[in-house]
């Protein structure tokens, strides 16, 4: 053990702070006057900055372990100690004022206060934002995890920027997608596990909770946000060390019916009105939940799901509006940002397309999130999507309102010969566009010929360009980029509902010429 010197003697910061006011109190009384709101302000901000907390956790092997975030600042800290404590054994320490040798299983790290370097091994490492001392203890930024962490520990270490979560050693956490599907009075939820999972579910405070089981998973979004008459919305959380979802129902005295099927992986759950027709009754055997029941009635795996009769299911079309959250995209000169544009756009032409009753519409995302481009791409998979678009908006030079129609243009290395790949093998991720190119080609045609029919629009003929997006869907896939929105230009006609009409009513004669083609 190395020994901890003696702080006691050195007066610190804090009690020359409080001299200074001290003498001020006695001295100045005038400038106090102006100095008490700051004074103020600058407590309350600074509290403020370090009040809010939730958990990181860490799943190892056999256990899950949870640590306090802290934010400090505009990053997120750690305490250093306790994730050392919880990867490894801390076998000593050598404190200072403004510096910390820790030895974690032989290995030697040392940190300074105020400073992004960490030493490990006498490596310096850069983390993303200063260590600090907060509250007599030391603290890292999250960024520790995934730059510093590999080089203490031999155990590999997992970790998705900006989550909230870790995998240390062995852990193959499990992974899920999901479907909501249409059926009679209700929606139905399908969750697919990579792996077997172990279900139980139960309500609270309105919502259900489905727990799902001891091992870890790992989600693709902390929240899923619908447009659903019967689900808002699923959160992922495991702040308590225990994974599970909270599914928002969208009106209370919905009926809750789940199943695990009999592989273990795949989960149902219908949302449904009470009191519906005879066919949508479940048996006898299954029990609802409904939410705010005071015992929630656990849900037995295997348990029968209420007969559904659906038709055929009708052919998706996937939504997706660019961008989000922080990524606001392109600028128009009056502040109109490309992401809430086509968020108004991708509304206007699902409303279209509903009314035509010849479709069911799934949204890449539904509000002000953003999902990763292999996530919009993902949604469009797992929904089988009969076509893709997707909405962007930019600088299409000084000519506006103008429309240009994209498809995907694969790198060179990237094209296919066709003749090479054997049939019925399994499409990989990265080039499931190459088998479609023909259709998308086709679609954005009919599009840009519906386009062209509206007055006062440019239209450009068909373009490719190399969007990520497009490149992992596996379907006719195409982006609809409206322009001009930049600030030199004036973007107002834009925002028109009545252009965002036209431009929905074309894309809808589009569509039902293109699949009539198709078939
Ligand atoms: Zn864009």
């Amino acid at each position: 053990m190395h020994a901890l010197p003696d702080r006691r003697m050195a007066p610190g910061p804090k009690a020359r702070g409080v001299n200074f006011l001290a003498k001020l109190l006695l001295r100045r009384t005038r400038p106090l006057l102006i100095f008490i709101p700051v004074i103020i302000l600058v407590t309350i901000f600074w509290q403020a900055r370090t009040l809010r907390s939730d958990n990181f956790i860490f799943y190892l092997p056999n256990a899950s372990h949870l640590v306090p975030v802290q934010a400090i600042g505009h990053a997120n800290y750690v305490p250093l100690l306790q994730v050392l404590n919880i990867v490894g054994k801390v076998q000593g320490l050598t404190a200072a004022r403004d510096s910390l040798k820790v030895y974690v299983d032989d290995v030697e790290i040392e940190v300074r206060q105020d400073d992004k370097k960490v030493r490990i091994v006498k490596k310096n490492i850069k983390l993303s934002d200063p260590v600090l001392m907060d509250n007599g203890q030391w603290m890292v930024p999250l960024n520790f995890i995934e730059v510093a962490l590999p080089q203490i520990i031999r155990e590999p270490v997992a970790y998705r920027l900006g989550s909230r979560r870790a995998y240390i050693g062995d852990v193959r956490p499990e992974s899920f997608s999901f479907r909501l599907d249409p059926i009679p009075n209700g929606s139905r939820l399908t969750l697919q596990f990579s792996g077997k999972v172990n279900i139980r579910t139960a309500s609270r405070n309105g919502k259900w909770v489905v727990y799902l089981g001891e091992k870890p998973v790992q989600p693709l979004e902390q929240k899923f946000n619908f447009q659903d008459p019967y689900l808002t919305n699923i959160q992922f959380d495991d702040q308590d060390g225990v994974p599970k979802l909270i599914l928002t129902p969208s009106s209370d005295g919905l009926n809750f019916y789940s199943k695990l099927d009999e592989s273990g992986k795949a989960f149902m759950a219908d949302l449904v009105k009470p009191g519906a027709a005879v066919a949508q009754q479940p048996p006898a055997t299954q029990t609802p939940t409904n939410p705010g029941a005071v015992v929630p009635p656990p849900v037995a795996p295997g348990a029968a799901l209420p007969a559904v009769p659906s038709g055929p299911a009708l052919p998706a079309v996937v939504l997706d509006a660019g961008h989000g959250a922080e990524d606001t995209g392109a600028r128009g000169g009056s502040g109109v940002l490309e992401k809430d544009l086509v968020a108004q756009l991708v509304a206007h032409v699902r409303t279209n397309l509903l009314a035509t009753r010849k479709y069911r519409i799934v949204l890449t995302r539904v509000g002000d999130v953003n999902p990763s481009l292999d996530q919009r791409a993902a949604t469009a998979n797992a929904a089988r999507a009969q076509v893709f678009i997707t909405f962007h908006a930019g600088n299409l030079g000084v000519r506006t309102p103008r429309i240009v129609v994209y498809t995907y243009q694969p790198s060179s290395k990237q094209l296919p010969s066709a003749e090479d790949r054997p049939p019925g093998l399994f499409i990989p991720w990265e080039t499931a566009q190459l088998s479609q190119l023909a259709a998308s080609q086709q679609f954005a045609q009919a599009l840009q010929q519906k386009f062209a029919a509206i007055s006062g629009v440019t239209v450009s003929p068909p373009a490719v360009a190399p969007m990520r997006v497009l490149r992992s869907v596996n379907a006719p896939a195409v982006a609809v980029e409206l322009g001009s929105l930049t600030t030199d230009v004036d973007s107002s006609a834009l925002t028109d509902p009545n252009l965002q009409e036209e431009i929905s009513n074309a894309i809808v004669q589009a569509l039902i010429e293109f699949k009539g083609r198709q078939t």
